[in-house]
């Protein structure tokens, strides 16, 4: 990246406990652009339940105007109990759906990474998780659940499955480019022994990858993936896949490797991204200081990755995630007797000290002022 561009970020804390992680995110944000002197900008914003209260509407002209102005937009999470009974589309959810489709991201990645802390919490067996490492990629915006014609009647209901060229070519580039950012193998999940727009969408996915000669490329099926994730999940680095089937085989990925406050996500389009834990509000414990921030500060080092192509500042980050839980300190969604129980915002200052220390133990700190 050129050191000398400012990266304008705007962050939406949202409701719930949206503000208590997107608090720790922001300080490991921080953390990070000082130790490579990076200039970032923070701009923030409400969005979501708090924006509703303020302006009537979960998303403003003015929060739109300003996340379509920055590089990278952090989002905490919006919701809970005082709007729900809002009409759908007036709801903070509504908000979510809107800034998705005003930015166009076409893209959602969801990593399945196991924290060696965490081999021995999963439903699955330590020897087949240890050093699972892949991302799910899936296609967001088209697919069936847009596709028409599709409706009900008493008789019969029908969707459509279509994907448009641009849309195979715009997801499968992606997927090469993050590959190349990480172990340069994209698995292609699809069913094209029975869907002809699964046949097609190999077909592109092929000749897209002419383009990217260093990145290995195979196919499989969809149940077979799903078999696969479960059997052996260390072979995948990137899994490319529709809208319909990434979402089924994202939370797999996502539930092999950890609970929910650990789960980061990131969603591209072609000029703006946006990245956010999978978690909700939790109404059930937000203002207790009690919430996971990892999956906040998860999505800081996606943001370096795929934003930022500073891929050396997303491993330290994930480095000091892992450090701190080796450490034995949890939070009390992750906690088991034997550890430490600590709060956010400890937590939180906890992985900025440990990214502190690893950055000056990998002798980067000659980079810094
Ligand atoms: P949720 O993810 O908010 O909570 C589910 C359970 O997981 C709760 O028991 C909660 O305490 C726990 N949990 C979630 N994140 C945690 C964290 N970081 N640390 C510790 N524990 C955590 O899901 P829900 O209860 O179904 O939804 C609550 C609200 O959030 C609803 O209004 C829903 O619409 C909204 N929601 C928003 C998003 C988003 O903003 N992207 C996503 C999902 C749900």
């Amino acid at each position: 990246m050129e050191p000398d561009v400012t990266k304008n970020i705007t962050v939406l804390p949202g409701d719930g406990i949206g503000p208590e992680v997107t608090a720790q995110a922001v300080k490991v944000l921080k953390a990070v652009a000082k130790a490579f002197t990076m200039d970032i900008s923070l701009t923030e914003k409400p969005f979501g339940g708090i924006s509703i209260d303020q302006y009537g509407e979960p998303l403003t002209d003015d929060t739109l105007q300003t996340c379509l102005q920055s590089d990278a937009v952090l989002l905490g999470a919006v919701g809970g109990p005082k709007w729900e009974d809002l009409p759908h589309h007036q709801k903070p959810e509504a908000g979510l759906l809107g800034i998705r489709k005003a930015l166009g991201l076409f893209a959602n990645i969801r990593p399945a990474k196991v924290y060696p802390a965490f081999v021995n919490n999963s439903t699955l067996k330590p020897e087949v998780l240890r050093g699972t490492d892949f991302v799910v990629l899936r296609e967001l915006t088209g697919g069936i659940y847009f596709g028409q014609p599709r409706g009900y009647n008493a008789e019969k209901g029908w969707n459509t499955m279509v994907y448009e060229k641009y849309e195979v070519e715009r997801i499968a580039r992606k997927a090469f480019e993050i590959a190349g950012l990480r172990n340069k193998r994209v698995t292609s999940v699809d069913k094209a022994n029975v869907l002809d727009v699964s046949q097609f969408w190999r077909d592109v996915v092929a000749e897209v990858h002419k383009e990217y000669p260093n990145i290995e490329l195979n196919n499989l099926y969809v149940d077979n993936a799903a078999m696969q994730i479960v059997r052996d999940p260390k072979q995948f680095d990137v899994i490319l896949t529709s809208n319909l089937f990434g979402d089924i085989l994202s939370d797999i990925a996502g539930m092999i490797t950890g609970s929910l406050g650990m789960l980061p996500s990131a969603s591209l389009g072609e000029k703006h991204a946006l990245y956010e834990p999978v978690h909700g509000s939790a109404p059930d414990i937000a203002g207790q200081g009690k919430a996971n921030p990892i999956a906040a500060i998860g999505s800081v080092a996606m943001m370096f990755n795929y934003s930022f192509q500073m891929t050396k500042a997303a491993q330290i980050i994930e480095q000091a995630i892992e450090a701190t839980l080796q450490a034995g300190y949890r939070t009390a969604d992750i906690f088991q007797p034997g550890t430490k129980l600590v709060g956010t915002e400890e937590m939180g200052d906890l992985i900025v000290e440990n990214f502190e220390a690893i950055f000056h133990e990998e002798g980067l700190g000659v980079f810094t002022l």
